[in-house]
């Protein structure tokens, strides 16, 4: 049996009248990298901020391990615990300014778990090591590219060691050149079986390394499917438009 991680079940979000999500449903099993991808506006990250509990949802549910986080009755320390399960990556890195590489990861394990001090550290070298940053750990990050900022975000995320992170379009914010970079450190994660779900304008990566795909259109999953049968065999129109304007840019 697969392990599940998440379960999406006829999640409906409306901001206002506006109905944003419409009856989604999928499950992420554990290993899986899988492709979120689809038009601006479509409500893909919506939907990552619905799991990582950043909305209230408008209808639906949805399970972490099993666990329903927005079950009224539950205890916060437990709800805390699922949401220690997800991590999020921003397409910003919201890194703190002002402090070292090294500091951002430790602070957060500080705050976010209470980690003791020695053993923080311990962790931000190995997570630093990683993602290929030793050797920046006493940097600020205004000294970094934004390659090498995205990487300590993800080595930020690595050390709270969740079950599954969610990437909010990690690369979109830079420079052709450092897209690379951040794309080799998620592939090389996939590898070593971390459970991903990443929104994506990367074609090249949700075809190779990613093991499906989920498009999405006008707050509907319309595919759920291999990346295989995605790019070489796409049945419905929509997925054929949007390939072809992404494909041909
Ligand atoms: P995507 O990430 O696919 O580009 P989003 O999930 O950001 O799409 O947005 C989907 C739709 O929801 C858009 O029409 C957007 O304007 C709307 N939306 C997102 N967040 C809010 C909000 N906080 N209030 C009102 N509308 C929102
Ligand atoms: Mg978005």
């Amino acid at each position: 049996m697969k392990e599940k991680i998440i379960e999406v079940i006829n999640l409906k979000k409306q901001f206002g009248n506006n109905l944003i999500l419409d009856e989604i449903n999928f499950t992420i099993n554990k290993g899986e990298a899988v492709s979120l991808i689809g038009p601006s506006g479509s409500g893909k990250s919506t939907i990552l901020r619905c799991i990582a509990d950043l909305e209230t949802l408008t209808g639906g549910k949805i399970l972490i391990e099993g666990h329903n986080l927005q079950d009224k009755g539950i205890d916060k320390k437990i709800k805390k615990e699922l949401l220690l399960k997800t991590g999020m990556i921003f397409q910003n890195f919201n890194l703190f300014p002002h402090m070292t590489v090294k500091d951002n990861i430790v602070k957060t394990l500080r705050i976010v778990k209470k980690t003791a001090v020695k053993k923080a550290e311990e962790i931000a070298e190995k997570v630093l090591e990683t993602v290929g940053l030793a050797d920046k750990k006493d940097n600020f990050p205004n000294e970094l590219s934004g390659g090498q900022k995205q990487r300590v975000a993800i080595a930020r995320g690595l050390a709270l060691e969740p079950d599954i992170l969610l990437f909010d379009e990690p690369t979109s914010a830079l420079d052709p050149e450092m897209i690379k970079e951040v794309l080799d450190v998620m592939r090389d994660l996939a590898k070593e079986g971390m459970t991903m779900l990443i929104v994506t304008h990367e074609m090249g990566f949700a075809r190779n390394v990613g093991n499906r795909i989920l498009f999405m259109d006008k707050g509907e999953i319309i595919e759920d499917c291999s990346p295989k049968e995605f790019f070489e065999n796409p049945t419905n129109e929509r997925i054929k438009d949007f390939l072809n304007k992404v494909l041909n840019k």
